[in-house]
């Protein structure tokens, strides 16, 4: 199967994901790998679907208290944005030191973790699916990260900079900030996880009696807190005798593929028109209320890419619902875009922070669609921020007409 099947990138396989929601099977299951999540994550960061039209979908069908668990997840996006609004560039740095001081931790994701061959079965079954999907379900995140930083010891910028990169969702504020909070950095203890818990969440083959985290909660976190880096025997050993299952680490691009149909900026194509640009966070269905005669550009700012590539499945994916928007898809930097938008009528386009500094030298920007309310003083930590983001309402369709009011 490839992405295009898991992932087809159409608004109608977003839908169809919010369609088949049911919220007290979500509530129940969302803990376990084939419990019932959604997959919006590729479509929600791309912005195929905003917040508030998933929460509208699943409530037609299936009215929810505000508090209820899929509610609340939506709420954790939200509350990662927050924080990065609040603190900018502050999150790519721990924001406190966790169980270690920095210099304990190694700069270099080790290459038996990138190959998928420590010989742990939940590491490897985590990479090899996040190379094989794009995606990882919640609780193997956490195990994946838990592992890299806690037992082997690698500094967790490095590793965080490697999964954003693979991931189909991958977003600078949720990734980043979810690492700190396993690390231990942004949040009061780090997160561990031992073999009974995989047992309990994970399919079989994905268990892993005997390895290094089959231990107890009080030996994992005497190693947690243990500057050692340390290897573990079991791991090492496997991996050397049996290269012949590390896999292949997909190529990472700081520009999308070439048969992808990109062109270098055309002032004349622009020239005394209306634009509007899509860019690759704001891919759902063209504004209705464009003026005729509007010209749609889908930029590529390569001035981001370079800085944070992605796989070749990541700009395919967004690349191939962007063709679906315009045919005309520029990929360049922001000085050379600039200066081919200068005789346009006017640009606009839709804020994201992962553009921020190059968008709004280039277009006037609205403000991306969020579901909750904006919350104006700075929250360090997800209870603070859902108490004041969530208590005016009783209801999801409460928020969401709230939403529609002007006032905010
Ligand atoms: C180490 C680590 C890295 C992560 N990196 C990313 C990332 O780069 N991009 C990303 O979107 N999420 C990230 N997450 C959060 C979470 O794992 C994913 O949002 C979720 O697994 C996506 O799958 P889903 O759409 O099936 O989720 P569902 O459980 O079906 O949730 C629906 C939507 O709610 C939001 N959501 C749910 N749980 C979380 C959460 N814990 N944090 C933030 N939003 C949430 C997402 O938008 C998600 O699509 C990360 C978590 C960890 C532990």
């Amino acid at each position: 199967m490839t992405m295009l099947d898991t992932f087809p990138p159409t608004r109608q396989a977003a839908l169809a994901r919010v369609s088949d929601l049911i919220p007290s099977d979500y509530a129940r299951s969302r803990n376990a790998l084939e419990g019932a999540v959604t997959g919006l994550s590729p479509y929600i960061t791309h912005r195929l679907i905003s917040l508030p039209e998933v929460l509208a979908g699943v409530t037609a069908k299936h009215p929810l208290d505000v508090q209820h668990k899929f509610v609340v997840e939506l709420g954790w996006r939200e509350y990662f944005r927050h924080v990065w609004a609040f603190r900018g560039n502050e999150i790519f740095e721990s924001l406190h030191e966790g169980p270690l001081p920095h210099a304990s931790y190694a700069a270099m994701l080790p290459a038996d973790i990138r190959q998928g061959a420590t010989g742990v079965p939940v590491i490897d079954m985590a990479v090899r699916t996040l190379y094989e999907t794009g995606y990882l379900h919640n609780h193997a995140r956490m195990w994946l990260a838990s592992y890299i930083v806690h037992v082997r010891k690698v500094d967790w910028r490095i590793a965080a900079d490697w999964l954003y990169s693979h991931l189909l969702d991958g977003d600078l504020a949720s990734n980043h900030l979810s690492w700190q909070w396993v690390a231990g950095t942004g949040s009061s203890k780090p997160y561990l996880f031992n073999a009974d818990n995989v047992a309990r969440y994970a399919p079989a083959s994905w268990h892993s009696p005997g390895s290094v985290i089959d231990q107890s909660y009080e030996a994992l976190d005497r190693l947690a807190r243990q500057p050692t880096r340390r290897v573990p025997t079991r791991a090492r050993a496997e991996h050397d005798s049996t290269t012949s299952d590390a896999l292949i680490e997909p190529l990472l691009l700081a520009e999308p593929p070439s048969d992808l149909g990109w062109a270098q900026p055309d002032a004349a194509a622009v020239a005394g028109r209306d634009v509007w640009l899509v860019h690759p966070w704001n891919l759902g269905d063209l504004p209705t209320t464009l003026p005729a005669n509007t010209v749609v550009v889908g930029v590529f700012i390569t001035d981001f890419h370079r800085a944070w590539p992605w796989s070749e499945r990541r700009w395919r994916f967004v690349a191939t619902r962007m063709a679906e928007l315009t045919a005309l898809r520029w990929r360049s930097d922001a000085t050379v875009i600039g200066a081919a938008l200068q005789g346009a009528a006017r640009v606009r386009s839709v804020e994201e922070p992962h553009l921020a500094p190059w968008l709004a030298s280039l277009a006037f920007c609205e403000a991306a669609v969020e579901l909750f309310p904006a919350v104006n003083r700075r929250c360090d930590s997800f209870s603070q921020w859902w108490t004041r983001a969530s208590r005016s309402f009783a209801t999801a369709s409460d928020l969401l007409a709230a939403r529609q009011t002007p006032a905010w």
